[in-house]
């Protein structure tokens, strides 16, 4: 037996392979170093990862269950991964764990028309979802920039946000209930098919944002909508932040509810500029660029956009522009999304995540500005100014220690900013791995009393994800 550096026991023991192999089948455990080493970590560069045991696959709840039992049993710690696309090291390996990957659990088991909903297994991909169920008209909200490659499990148990939170929520506000695997194998089912339903605690949000640390989520019913009109899209550009931020706060208070709501700031723009080879005006003085979009057609779009527009006008914006030519429309949300692979000709990046409250996003931004110049490195600043989620992403290079230990210290200064403007160190990317001294710092010790009871009742081995999100 070793010892993990979290304080569970792990089992090398080839009896917990067998039995893992007679669960899932010997195709579905996977133990040659050079394929299990690509599940050591996820897009977090500076999170901790060590070297898993063994990657298993199972392709349903009832192996999840004899996956679970088998390890429980060995006392190998077990840690859900999706598509580790994650940004806080939380589906990252610990040495001698299990990495239970959810990659075969792949299926849309139900679509509901009628009651507007969705059955689905954790390993389906947010953008196949998104796809099936537009087929009915219908609509997932729930958009993180990474939905092409992202699943539904790391979605539910990040509580994963995106661009369109500022109109639908972030993943728990669609979602019904869950299927979790506990930590004695038992299949407990949480929610409902209903709209309303309050019966009980509500265990389905329990899950959801736990990251991988209570449970193993084996299926999901979600809440649809009808899918919405295509969207008008306006651009503004200020030649200052702080006008960029007034708007923002201006357009919150005149009750405009956009679908979508981003800003980039002057870096963002200038690295897009260079990448795309467009003109976003960064090269006339341009500070920042807010994105806004309204999706509810027809009058009522033009309406909200003239709304935006008169305010960005107000707020001293130099250039305003709306399009409702979806071509256009695509460009402009296209550049939005194209920051973080602009900024890879630069370096490696590493991107923070603060949300901080929406009359202070222009604060933060400053912070960030004075932050890259003390560590002398490259911070783009681009978020979603709807919710105020602010993605600060700190370029490095990564062959330098060097600059990857500044890009550390300007990582947590952000985070430190983001805090003294009354904001939190996770609007949607979780703790994970890299910001544990955060959650205690950000929630106090009544709220971490709290989480260490709720963690040691349903796991009390603790067996999933050790060491994540907090140390017991
Ligand atoms: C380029 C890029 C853009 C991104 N944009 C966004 C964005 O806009 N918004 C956003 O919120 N995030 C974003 N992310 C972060 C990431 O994509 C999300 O956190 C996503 O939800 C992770 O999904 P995943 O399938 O990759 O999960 P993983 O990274 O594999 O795992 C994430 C967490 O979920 C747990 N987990 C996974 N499956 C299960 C399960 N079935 N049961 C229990 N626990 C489970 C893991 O243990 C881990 O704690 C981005 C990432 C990248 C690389």
């Amino acid at each position: 037996m070793a010892r993990d550096g979290y304080g569970a026991s792990v089992s090398t023991n080839e009896g917990l392979l067998a039995e893992l192999r007679a669960a899932v089948g010997g195709d579905a455990v996977l133990t040659d170093p050079d394929v299990t080493d690509s599940y050591r970590r996820d897009m977090m560069p500076l999170a901790p990862h060590g070297a898993p045991l063994a990657v298993v696959l199972p392709s349903d709840a009832g192996q999840v269950q004899e996956v679970v039992r088998a390890c429980a049993a060995a006392r190998t710690p077990i840690v859900p991964r999706g598509a580790g696309s994650g940004l806080s090291g939380a589906a990252n390996a610990i040495d001698g764990c299990v990495m239970l990957v959810t990659s075969r659990m792949n299926e849309i088991v139900e679509i509901d028309q009628d009651n507007r909903l969705a059955v689905v297994q954790p390993g389906v991909v947010n953008l196949d979802l998104r796809g099936a169920v537009e087929k009915h008209g219908l609509f997932y909200p729930p958009d993180p920039s990474s939905y092409d490659w992202c699943t539904i499990g790391g979605n539910l148990s990040t509580n994963a946000g995106g661009l369109c939170c500022v109109k639908y929520g972030v993943t728990t506000d669609s979602v019904l209930g869950l299927d979790v695997v506990l930590a004695d194998g038992e299949l407990l089912r949480t929610g409902r098919r209903t709209v309303k339903g309050v019966a009980g605690y509500d265990l389905t949000k329990l899950f959801i944002g736990s990251e991988g640390t209570l449970g193993v989520i084996t299926q999901a019913t979600l809440a649809l909508r009808p899918l919405p009109q295509a969207p008008g899209t306006l651009v503004a550009a200020f030649s200052t932040i702080a006008a960029a931020g007034a708007a923002v706060s201006r357009i919150v208070r005149e009750g405009v509810v956009p679908s979508l709501m981003e800003i980039m700031d002057a870096v963002s723009i200038a690295a897009v500029e260079a990448h795309l080879k467009t003109e976003l005006g960064a090269g006339k003085g341009c500070a920042a660029l807010l994105l806004c979009q309204s999706d509810s057609g027809g009058e009522l779009a033009r309406q909200e956009l003239r709304a935006i527009e008169q305010v960005c006008t107000d707020a001293g914006a130099d250039l305003v522009h709306s399009t409702f030519d979806p071509a256009e429309g695509a460009m402009l949300l296209a550049a939005r999304r194209a920051v973080l692979t602009a900024l890879e000709v630069y370096g490696a990046w590493m991107t923070d995540d603060v949300c901080v409250p929406r009359t202070r996003i222009a604060e933060l931004i400053t912070a960030c500005e004075r932050i890259s110049a003390a560590v002398d490195l490259r911070v783009a600043v681009v978020g979603h100014a709807g919710d105020g989620n602010m993605h600060p992403t700190i370029v490095y290079d990564p062959t330098s220690a060097d600059e990857f230990a500044r890009a550390n210290v300007a990582f947590n200064d952000i985070l430190a900013a983001g805090l003294a403007l009354g904001g939190t160190v996770t609007g949607e990317h979780g703790i994970g791995k890299i910001k544990r001294d955060w959650l205690e710092r950000e929630v106090g010790p009544i709220a971490m009393r709290t989480h260490r009871a709720i963690k040691k009742a349903l796991d009390p081995a603790n067996l999933f994800n050790p060491g994540s999100m907090f140390a017991l």
